[in-house]
């Protein structure tokens, strides 16, 4: 794995009409740097991710991981990706990355794609194809671009550094992806499938068209002798479990509902009847499709609240590990889910320990 990843984060952002640099706007409740230095850590697949900014100041307060390094860019867009890897030069990387720090929404998968693609392959980049017709211009004459013909290139793109040092150092002209380099000399380049939501953000438009939504999500079952609990994905010890189709995780089940509630797709047994197909099933199971679904869609949590109603099990025993549990099914930073536990005087079947029930509301952006 000597893979290095560089983001490109030294724009001056000409285009967005806001007070503070693009990259460091507010989007899905993280900066949009953040997503891509976030993605690159979780694939693994990197020795080292270099940050090239020329606002090294609004790093100083930050804490990242040891294999992230700052350093300063330069004045255009080829100047800072050429410093970046002449920087990277004395740690002789066999592959280099370079991406866009205004690409925030490019996923882990794509970077395993371009990462299988380079084993055999100097030169790997995403393509999609182009909605808009394309025209082009040559002194005052207007040309048609075959639209079937053309496509548009994303970041990030990946290399083989060797081969693609020597063309930036010898570059004399602004490119605007390290791809020119290797189109200008007809060196080969592999091209794959990129993401449509893998959108380069330029306008300040492009984040505020967002619409925010709520959900509900309530759930009971009944607790049996002779089963598994299963609460939020964790497995309790307790002297029964809950009776259901599945194995009756109310905090799941609930949170399924209220994201469906929120991006208005109807309820739980609409995905999940009480067929035979879903015997028995986990409910990770049922919520990864659900979770994975509306962030194609491009929706973002911004927190979950639970009201666990029981007797037993004491919720603060089992929180931590219940919203970590959950935090990682979602991919929610803990500091987004709440769990409260609530119990009911010992009234009725729950407080007589017969059944356990949850409620939970949750808040989802949808970003254009
Ligand atoms: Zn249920």
């Amino acid at each position: 794995m000597n893979n290095y990843f560089v983001i490109l984060a030294a724009g001056k952002s000409k285009r967005f009409d806001k007070n503070i640099a693009k990259q460091f706007y507010n989007y899905k409740n993280k900066e949009i740097i953040d997503h891509s230095i976030d993605k690159s850590l979780n694939s693994k697949l990197f020795k080292k991710i270099i940050i090239v900014t020329n606002k090294l100041n609004h790093f100083k307060k930050k804490k990242y991981p040891n294999s992230i390094k700052i350093i300063k860019g330069g004045k255009e867009r080829s100047d800072s990706s050429l410093i970046a890897l002449k920087y990277l030069k004395k740690f002789k990387p066999k592959n280099v990355y370079i991406h866009d720090a205004a690409r925030p929404n490019f996923s882990i998968k794509l970077l395993k794609n371009i990462t299988k693609n380079l084993k055999n392959n100097k030169a790997v980049v995403p393509i999609v194809s182009s909605k808009d017709s394309i025209k082009y211009k040559i002194k005052n004459q207007i040309f048609n671009l075959n639209r079937d013909n053309s496509f548009l290139t994303q970041t990030p793109q990946a290399f083989r550094f060797k081969e693609l040092y020597n063309l930036a150092i010898n570059e004399k002209n602004k490119i605007s992806d390290e791809a020119t380099l290797f189109i200008n000399r007809n060196y080969k380049i592999k091209f794959i499938p990129g993401e449509n939501k893998n959108k380069k953000i330029t306008y300040l438009n492009d984040i505020e068209k967002s619409k925010t939504y709520f959900g509900i999500g309530f759930d009971i079952h009944k607790l049996i002798k002779d089963k598994k609990l299963y609460l939020g994905g964790v497995k309790i010890p307790f002297h029964s479990g809950l009776k259901g189709h599945s194995d009756g995780d109310v905090i799941l089940h609930a949170i399924i509902d209220a994201i469906l509630g929120a991006t208005r797709k109807k309820d739980i047994g609409t995905y999940f009847p009480n067929t035979k197909k879903f015997i028995n099933i986990r409910s990770p199971k049922m919520l990864k499709p659900i979770i994975e679904n509306i962030y194609k869609s491009n929706y973002s949590i911004n927190n979950l609240d639970i009201n666990l109603i029981c007797e037993q099990p004491k919720v603060s025993k089992y929180r931590d590990k219940i919203i970590n549990s959950i935090s990682k099914l979602t991919t929610l930073n803990k500091s987004q889910i709440n769990l409260k536990g609530k119990t009911v005087e010992k009234l009725g079947l729950i407080g007589k320990e017969k059944a356990i029930a949850c409620e939970v509301i949750i808040s989802i952006t949808k970003y254009a």
